[in-house]
């Protein structure tokens, strides 16, 4: 069961590591029982200027095909299909960012960070630089990117917030707890939404994003809350919404946030 549920977090073959179409991304949803989806394919790097070894977006020249084509869809959907972007937090790209993000039509924009410098940690072909590193000192910079893309005021939501966890490499538990703590607290003070992505149950890491961990102190401190699945593939939208409504609903959740036009709304489930 997965009524009045919704994933915000979908991907599509524009990004050249998603397949799927539109249409095959609503019909999955259709079939899941899904009320409302958002399209937040990966924002075009090459428009600030940032050029990945391993290439993750669309071109720049795809951003307005994408946001057309996503309107077009909806008309013709029997759910809500929201407009949205997944856009990397890039320190020194603030401003550009910004004025490229006015400039399109949009109902939220999810904020990740998926590089430390040119590192795409997230990308299985560099994870062995984990290997040798400080833990403590890769999470703490890695959390102060996250909350600096908090204080940008670029973005709406915070995608896989802990997805520094992804290969499996964490540093102890009183260290993590107390940047659980800061996290929750600037959540709270910047109003930015937390998403609960599915994606990490099936990470080398094994556990949602955020842990139930951080979930559960930014739940103590009123921090509004999405859903996503990360889907790279329609087979994979809305995967473990049920066992993630069950988590929420034992944590005491009784809506979580849905956007129109970049304004929030609740949605109880
Ligand atoms: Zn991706
Ligand atoms: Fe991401
Ligand atoms: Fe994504
Ligand atoms: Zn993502």
């Amino acid at each position: 069961m997965t009524e009045k549920l919704i994933d915000y977090h979908l991907h599509t073959s524009l990004c050249r590591h998603a397949i799927g179409s539109l249409d095959e991304y609503v019909e999955a949803a259709l079939q899941k029982g899904l009320s409302e989806i958002g399209f937040a394919d990966h924002f075009p790097l090459g428009l600030l200027d940032f050029w990945p070894e391993e290439p993750v977006t669309m071109d720049p020249g795809e951003l307005e095909g994408y946001l057309r084509d996503i309107r077009e869809v909806a008309l013709r959907s029997e759910i809500p299909v929201k407009t949205g972007l997944e856009v990397d937090y890039l320190p020194g790209k603030t401003e550009k960012t910004g004025e490229l993000l006015r400039r399109c039509a949009l109902d939220y924009v999810i904020g990740s960070v998926h590089f430390m410098g040119s590192w795409d940690f997230t990308h299985p072909r560099f994870s062995s630089q984990f290997q040798g590193c400080s833990l403590e000192n890769l999470y703490r910079s890695y959390f102060d990117l996250v909350w600096k893309a908090c204080y940008s005021g670029l973005f709406d939501i915070i995608g896989h917030i802990d997805v520094i966890k992804k290969f499996g490499y964490r540093p102890g538990r009183d260290f993590l707890v107390s940047l659980y703590g800061e996290t929750a607290r600037v959540l709270r003070e910047t109003g930015v939404a937390l998403e609960i992505n599915t994606a990490g149950l099936v990470s080398p890491a094994r556990e949602l994003y955020p842990s139930e961990e951080l979930l559960q102190v930014c739940l103590q401190e009123g921090v509004a809350v999405t859903l996503g699945s990360d889907a790279h593939s329609p087979s994979q939208v809305g995967r473990f919404f049920p066992e993630a409504r069950t988590m929420l609903r034992r944590m005491g959740l009784e809506a979580i946030t849905a956007f129109s036009n970049r304004q929030p709304y609740p949605i109880s489930i």
